[in-house]
Parts: C-alpha cells; sequence; structure tokens
C-alpha cells in the first residue's frame, strides 16, 4: 500500500526535462552554494523526485525552514526503501 501525502500533487512534471515525479519521502545530502565543503544530510524529507534527471524537488516552506535556500540537492534516496534494523 502506497500511501499519498499532502506534499504535492502527483500530476507535476519536471521543470527541467517534463518527467514525472516520484512523490515520496527521501534521504537528501545537500551541499550550500556558499559554503563549498559544507554538505548536511537530512532524513525524511518528503518531496518529489524527478527519476530521469535526478532533480529533486522539497516543499518551499520546508526548504526555507531547513535553510536550504541557497543549497542544492546533491544525493536523495527514497527511504521507503531503506530497510532500518529493529532497534
Ligand atoms: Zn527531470
Amino acid at each position: 500500500m502506497h500511501e499519498q501525502t499532502l506534499v504535492e500533487s502527483t500530476t507535476e512534471h519536471c521543470r527541467f526535462c517534463g518527467g514525472g515525479l516520484l512523490t515520496s519521502v527521501f534521504d537528501t545530502a545537500f551541499r550550500d552554494a556558499a559554503v563549498a565543503d559544507d554538505e548536511r544530510l537530512f532524513f525524511a524529507i518528503p518531496g518529489a523526485l524527478c527519476v530521469p534527471c535526478r532533480q529533486l524537488y522539497v516543499d518551499q516552506q520546508l526548504i526555507g525552514i531547513l535553510g536550504l535556500a541557497e543549497a542544492r540537492c546533491t544525493f536523495a534516496i527514497e527511504s521507503d526503501r531503506v530497510l532500518r534494523p529493529a532497534a
């Protein structure tokens, strides 16, 4: 069962390549444009990933909260696919 979240409509398409977006929860890495070596990890980020060009779309409000306005996504993997050992 895939439960839809309230992130964005699944009918959205990538603004770069026009590909369909995969709406899910992602574990991500962002690199701040202002600080070259500063890569920050964020887990369980709701968003939409364009599979063909690897562009990750995240809610603008969430980007503001996380302070990622000047950053770009360097890595994203769907959290659902990560098997977590029971703690
Ligand atoms: Zn794309």
